[in-house]
């Protein structure tokens, strides 16, 4: 396996976790600042938006209040540990005693820098006004970090294929941020550093794909390091 193409799949790590990621926050905050909502929390405790997320968590539930907007989603989106990280749950009022609903949830000390490209997409997507050409860069972009490092067990990216994600991800992000332009040339040109490579590893891949791809990792690391 090339070192070229495996130093790829580290290049578009960087872009996902330091372009991409932050570009989604900042949309968010947009959001809701355009919403008049003060901060993050205020905007997540807001019953709409928790009422989204509970049924992008929570199967077959019918709600005490704002029934007519319950959702029953056959597939989740939202997995138990991005909802923890949200909410926590309340004893309910003896008033309503045995039901499960999202009046009750709070919300928790959040911030944005919390959230990583899956779950601020998520938000995005569900709880946000987007244009329709913002609407499909962010859909976008979620899948080709899905394909590309997620899925991806070989840790490895053929220059081919490179050269036409680099330029999505370009026009993508851009259509987002005209301003990130300059961070891909930074991203392009930086020698790769052996903790980020280790750090961003485990921020991307999905955890079943772990065992596949850590040893195609470390022996990346031990060829690029040995040779320094
Ligand atoms: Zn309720
Ligand atoms: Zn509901």
């Amino acid at each position: 396996m090339s070192r070229d193409n495996q130093r790829h799949y580290f290049i578009v790590c960087s872009v996902i976790i330091e372009i991409v990621t932050p570009v989604f926050r900042q949309r968010i905050e947009k959001d809701f600042k355009s919403k008049r909502f003060g901060c993050l929390q205020d905007f997540i405790d807001s019953k709409p938006v928790k009422h989204i997320l509970f049924h992008l968590r929570f199967q077959n539930k019918k709600c005490c209040q704002d029934s007519n907007n319950c959702k029953n989603l056959r597939v989740l989106p939202l997995n138990y540990s991005q909802w923890e990280l949200l909410y926590t749950e309340n004893p309910g009022p003896p008033s309503k005693p045995k039901h499960h609903c999202h009046c009750l949830y709070t919300i928790n000390n959040v911030k944005l820098d919390d959230f990583d490209i899956t779950l601020a997409s998520l938000i995005l997507l569900n709880c946000c006004n987007l244009t329709p050409n913002e609407e499909e860069s962010i859909h976008k972009l979620r899948s080709f970090k899905n394909k590309h490092l997620s899925h991806n067990t070989t840790g490895a990216i053929p220059e081919k294929e490179f050269q036409i994600l680099w330029n999505d991800l370009m026009t993508y992000v851009l259509r987002l941020d005209a301003s990130k332009q300059d961070d891909f040339i930074m991203i392009q040109n930086r020698p790769l550093d052996e903790s980020m490579c280790k750090d961003y590893f485990v921020r991307v891949v999905d955890f079943h794909k772990k065992f596949e791809q850590v040893s195609n990792l470390f022996s990346f690391l031990l060829n690029q390091y040995s040779m320094c």
